[in-house]
C-alpha cells in the first residue's frame, strides 16, 4: 500500500523532510503544503540582497518548481492548512477540504514576536521572511531615507548592516545595554558596535520601542528616549514557534512554546513528526529545552523527521548550537553560550581569552581573531565559546561545537595541532592561545 506522507511547511524543515521521505521510500506519496508562493530558496540571503552584496533575489533560489515536480514531490503552493485532525489522520487545507495521511510532518516554522505596542497595523513595518515580499520591499527601500531596526537580534544585526551598506540612515533600537545581549558578550560585540558607528549607524541601546506613529503609514517610532522619524521599520524581534495548528490539534507543547519531540522527531501523537523552528530540543550541555535555532538545524531535523516518517530509523542529537555571522565589519560566532549567558544561568565556568591573528603576521590582510573559551571547573571540559574576528570564525565555531560535544578539555586545546600557512593560518592558533590563557589563570588562582 502506498504510504501517504503529508508535510505542512515548505521551509528548510519541510523541504528537508519531504526530500528525505522520498529518498527513503520512493513509492510514498509525499505532499507538501505551504502558504507561500515558493519553496527551495534561501531566506538567509535576503539581507544581503537588500545590502547589495548579492545582486539579485533570483540567486537565492536553489531549485525551481520543476525540480520538485520531477523529483515526484506534490507541492501545494499558497495553500494554507487550517486544521489538523490527528484522531482521524487528516488535515484540512483551504480550497481542498480534508486530506488523509498515514504520516504527518509539521514544519510550520516561526513568527516574529508581536511587538505588542500601538501602531503595528501601520504600513511600512517590514517583517523579513517571504522572498516575494522581500522583492517588493527592496523596491520600496530605493526611496527610504531613514529606517529603524527594532531589536539587535541576529536578523537585526544583519539588517542594520545591510541598510547601512545601502546608504540608508539606519537607527537600531534595542532594550539591552549592547547588541545581541542575550547571546553575545559585550567584549565580543564591541568591535561590531564600533564598526556600525563608522558606517553611520545610530544605535539606541537601553531604549524601549513604545509605539509606531503615523496616519496609515509609519512616520516615526516612539521610544523611551524620544521619537525617531523614519520611512520604514524593520521588525527583528525574537523568533517564536508557529505552533497554532499543533496546539489546537492537541500536540504536547513545551515550556518554550515549541512542539515537544523525541530524538526521532516524533511528537506526542502517533504517526506525527515535527521539525524546525516550531519544535524545542534539549541543549547538549544544560539539557534544558531551547527553540528558535537556525535554518541548518531545521534542515537537519527535517531530514530525520522525513526519514522516520517514511519508515527509517534516524536520531537527532541534542544541540550545541554553533553560530556565526557577519555584523558590521566583523564576523562573530560561538558555541553554546558565552560568559554573560553562563553567568545568568548560574553555570560555573573557568575562562580563557586571547586575541590572535588569522594569518601569518606579515601576510597582507591579516585580521584580528579574539577567542573566549568557557570550561567546566575541575574537568576543564569545554562548555562554550565566543569569538569575534576578521575571518575564520565559522570554521572555528564548527570545530569548537564538536569539541564541546566530544568532551575536549582546555588541556587538549592548549596543545592542539594546527595548520600554519601564511595566507590562511598563523603559527599560534587563537583557540590554543585562549586555552593556554585559561590554564594559566587557574595556576594563578
Ligand atoms: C531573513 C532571514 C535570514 C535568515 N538567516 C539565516 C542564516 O543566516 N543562517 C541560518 O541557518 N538560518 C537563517 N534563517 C533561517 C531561519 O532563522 C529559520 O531557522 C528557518 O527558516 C526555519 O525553517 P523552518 O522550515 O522551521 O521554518 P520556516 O522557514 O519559517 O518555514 C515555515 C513554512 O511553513 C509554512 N506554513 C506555516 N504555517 C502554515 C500553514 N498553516 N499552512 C501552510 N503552510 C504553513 C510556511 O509557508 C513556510 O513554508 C534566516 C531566516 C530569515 C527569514
Amino acid at each position: 500500500m502506498t504510504l501517504r506522507i503529508v508535510v505542512v511547511g515548505g521551509g528548510a524543515a519541510g523541504i528537508g523532510a519531504a526530500g528525505t521521505a522520498h529518498q527513503v521510500d520512493p513509492d510514498a506519496k509525499v505532499t507538501v503544503y505551504t502558504d507561500y508562493e515558493d519553496v527551495g530558496y534561501s531566506p538567509c540571503g535576503i539581507p544581503y540582497v537588500h545590502g547589495r552584496e548579492i545582486p539579485k533575489f533570483e540567486n537565492l533560489f536553489l531549485q525551481g518548481k520543476a525540480f520538485y515536480e520531477e523529483l515526484g514531490l506534490d507541492i501545494h503552493y499558497e495553500t494554507e492548512v487550517t486544521g489538523l485532525d490527528l484522531e482521524n489522520g487528516k488535515i484540512t487545507a483551504k480550497g481542498e477540504g480534508d486530506v488523509a495521511y498515514d504520516r504527518l510532518i509539521v514544519g510550520t516554522g516561526f513568527n516574529y514576536a508581536d511587538p505588542g505596542i500601538p501602531g503595528t497595523d501601520l504600513e511600512g513595518l517590514y517583517y523579513v521572511k517571504n522572498i516575494r515580499r522581500a522583492m517588493e520591499w527592496d523596491k520600496i527601500l530605493d526611496d527610504v531615507k531613514a529606517a529603524v531596526v527594532v531589536e539587535a537580534s541576529p536578523l537585526g544585526l544583519e539588517m542594520v548592516t545591510a541598510l547601512a551598506h545601502r546608504g540608508i540612515e539606519t537607527h537600531l533600537v534595542d532594550p539591552h545595554p549592547w547588541a545581541l545581549a542575550e547571546v553575545g558578550d559585550p567584549d565580543i560585540m564591541q568591535p561590531v558596535m564600533d564598526s556600525w558607528t563608522e558606517m553611520g549607524v545610530i544605535s539606541h541601546y537601553n531604549t524601549k520601542v513604545e509605539a509606531f506613529l503615523g496616519e496609515g503609514k509609519v512616520r516615526a517610532v516612539k521610544t523611551s528616549e524620544g521619537e525617531l522619524p523614519c520611512d520604514l521599520v524593520v521588525i527583528c524581534t525574537h523568533k517564536q514557534p508557529n505552533n497554532r495548528l499543533a496546539r489546537e490539534a492537541g500536540l504536547d507543547i513545551g515550556s518554550t512554546g515549541g512542539i515537544v519531540v523525541d530524538q526521532r522527531m516524533a511528537t506526542s501523537k502517533p504517526n506525527v513528526f515535527a521539525a524546525g523552528d516550531c519544535v524545542e530540543l534539549p541543549h547538549g550541555v544544560t539539557k534544558v529545552p531551547i527553540q528558535g535555532l537556525s535554518g541548518s538545524h531545521a534542515y537537519a531535523q527535517g531530514k530525520v523527521a522525513g526519514a522516520n516518517a517514511a519508515g527509517g530509523n534516524r536520531n537527532y542529537q541534542p544541540v550545541y548550537v554553533p553560530w556565526g555571522m557577519v555584523a558590521g565589519k566583523w564576523m562573530i560566532g560561538g558555541v553554546s553560550f558565552g560568559e554573560t549567558l553562563a553567568t545568568a544561568l548560574g553555570i560555573p565556568f573557568v575562562m580563557g581569552v586571547a586575541q590572535g591573528i588569522s594569518r601569518a603576521r606579515y601576510y597582507p590582510d591579516m585580521k584580528m581573531v579574539r577567542v573566549k573559551l568557557l570550561a567546566e571547573p575541575g574537568s576543564l571540559k569545554l562548555i562554550g565559546a565566543q569569538m569575534v574576528g576578521g575571518e575564520g570564525i565559522k570554521e572555528r565555531a564548527d570545530f569548537l561545537a564538536m569539541a564541546v560535544k566530544t568532551g575536549i578539555t582546555l588541556e587538549d586545546l592548549a596543545w592542539m595541532e594546527n595548520v600554519y600557512s601564511p595566507p590562511i593560518g598563523a603559527l599560534n592558533e587563537p583557540i590554543a592561545l585562549a586555552a593556554q590563557k585559561g590554564l594559566a589563570s587557574l595556576k594563578k588562582s
